[in-house]
């Protein structure tokens, strides 16, 4: 965005015409290298504080204690921080004090990694103490500094690298990856809220199954909170029966996150009532651990209708009930997902041997159903009500349902007065039983 960094040099000058130092900071200067798209710039220099409250006309206190000031200028805010290292971090999560510094390289020598630990002046000249720009080049995760101790001083900084991994497709050096295999319980120690940040930019970004196999095969996975069942530490690699799953969670569109988290839950071999349980200790919402979970149970009562013996009428019969039990919106979601899962079984040549039968009809099916919903019924509720002179009540409900459930089984036709008829006949079944 150039109005953006326009702004932001705007504010870099005037730090400088003051005196300062000043610097474009962190995953701005690394997207702009790796030539991603940039949504934040962060900028670093080396007045305190109050000094950038001074030459500021709009600003916001946001994080004093840590050096952090955010400036307002035009459209665009700017979080500016103070050259700072940090100390004596205290159950491997908080550095107990900050400490404000007056170079550049010592604020620098404190970030996680490599491609995170470079600044730019705004003319394009960058100070790159740590070889960044090679690592990232060579698609490298690399701590500053010793891995091992810089896990222990913040154990957030192991999901971290797992995510920049899983969305950049880069590669973690192997000190890395050994300090991270050796570190891994640490990570109890992080807010869930935290973890669970990192968590979504896996599972929402380009390579959701990149992320989650070095969750797995790191041992991270295992203490990112119970009750993660056991299935789920097995690598993806070793479970042909969830490889659908796996496949259609990256094909999905990030758009829809939760079929994105039902998809990742059925990976992992949680159960539809384990889902809602885990995505609530996960810290989501009630309504997306919901909406997750019963895509899971929707999914699993389908499955077991599809395997029985149940004939075609009968098969098509459960699939609305289902429909009517979840709501429009479940089924519509659900709908959606296995349009992704069996693009992903039959485009993908390995699998296409695997596309069972059940799976072909499944697909045909979808098609036949005429009618899905209430609103598709060729009646309304007032319609039968006026035919059969009746008032509303609890039975209308019923019958409509019945109604829906005839036409999409294909007992009778969607025809107005087919269904008109069929709705006489069964209120006076019903009256007389
Ligand atoms: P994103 O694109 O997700 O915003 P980012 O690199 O900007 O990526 P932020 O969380 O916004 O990530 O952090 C800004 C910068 O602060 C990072 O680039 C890094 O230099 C530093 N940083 C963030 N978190 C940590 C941490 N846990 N330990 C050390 N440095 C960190
Ligand atoms: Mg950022």
């Amino acid at each position: 965005d150039p109005l953006m960094r326009h702004q932001g040099e705007k504010v870099l000058a005037r730090l400088l015409e003051n005196g300062y130092q000043a610097y474009f900071v962190g995953g701005c200067v690394r997207d702009e290298i790796m030539g991603r798209p940039v949504h934040d710039m962060d900028i670093a220099t080396s007045a305190k504080p109050e000094d950038v409250i001074r030459l500021f006309d709009h600003t916001i206190p946001t994080g004093l204690q840590h050096g952090t000031v955010t400036v307002v200028s035009g459209d665009h805010v700017f979080e500016v921080t103070t050259f700072r290292k940090e100390s004596e971090y205290e159950d491997h999560r908080h550095p107990s004090s900050v400490e404000f510094v007056e170079r550049l390289t010592e604020d620098l020598q404190r970030r996680d990694f490599t491609m995170n630990a470079i600044a730019g002046d705004g003319e394009g000249r960058l100070t790159d103490p740590f070889g960044g720009r090679e690592d990232i080049e060579a698609g490298l995760i690399r701590c500053v500094g010793d891995a091992s101790e810089r896990f222990d001083e913040d154990a957030l900084r192991m999901m971290r690298a797992v995510r920049f991994a899983s969305v950049f497709a880069f590669r973690p050096v192997k000190s890395l990856w050994s300090a991270m295999r050796a570190g891994r319980s640490k990570i109890a120690f992080i807010a869930m809220e935290r973890i669970r940040t990192e968590l979504e930019k896996i599972v929402l970004g380009p390579y959701p199954v990149r992320g989650l196999a070095m969750l797995q095969r790191s041992g991270l996975l295992k203490y990112v909170k119970a009750p993660v069942p056991q299935a789920a530490l097995i690598p993806f690699s070793k479970t042909e029966e969830r490889s659908s799953w796996i496949a259609a969670l990256e094909r999905c569109s990030p758009d829809r996150p939760e079929i994105r988290w039902s998809l990742l839950l059925q990976a992992l071999d949680v159960t539809g009532d384990e889902s809602a349980i885990l995505m609530k200790e996960w810290t989501f919402s009630n309504a997306a651990a919901q909406m997750a979970a019963a895509l899971v149970r929707f999914d699993e009562l389908w499955s077991t209708v599809k395997l029985s013996g149940m004939e075609e009428r009968l098969k098509r019969q459960s699939w609305i009930e289902l429909q009517l039990a979840f709501g429009k919106a479940v089924a519509a979601n659900w709908l959606l997902r296995q349009e992704t899962l069996l693009g992903v079984l039959s485009s993908d040549p390995t699998t296409h041997e695997r596309l069972s039968l059940l799976e072909q009809e499944e697909a045909k099916w979808h098609e036949e159903v005429v009618i899905h919903t209430l609103q598709e019924l060729a009646v309304t509720g007032g319609d039968v009500m006026q035919h059969l002179g009746k008032r509303g009540g609890p039975w209308l409900g019923e019958l409509m349902n019945r109604l829906l459930l005839g036409a999409a089984a294909g007992d009778w036709a969607n025809e107005r007065e087919t269904l008109l008829e069929h709705a006489k006949v069964v209120v006076n079944d019903n009256g007389t039983s």
